[in-house]
């Protein structure tokens, strides 16, 4: 699922784990466009995401900023 805002991935992910999903953020590296997922199932850190590939640190305000760095979220165990 695509999401355009941060207030609405917050949103997306409560309803998710409410239906006993476990979600995780994925996001695309601001510096060298790499698409990462998160390890933490159920948050999203406000700090911002540590790139594997170049170490750059993207934040959500980046995120936010950057409509084509693009960010979602994986839902996995989802119950119905
Ligand atoms: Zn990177």
């Amino acid at each position: 699922m695509n999401i355009t805002s941060l207030g609405e991935i917050i949103a997306q992910m409560n309803e998710l784990i409410a239906r006993g999903a476990e979600c995780y953020f994925k996001f695309t590296c601001a510096s060298c466009g790499v698409r990462q997922t998160s390890e933490t199932p159920n948050a999203i850190h406000l700090h911002g995401y540590k790139c594997e590939e170049c170490g750059n640190i993207t934040t959500l305000n980046d995120i936010e900023l950057n409509g084509s760095a693009g960010f979602m979220l994986v839902a996995r165990k989802e119950t119905e």
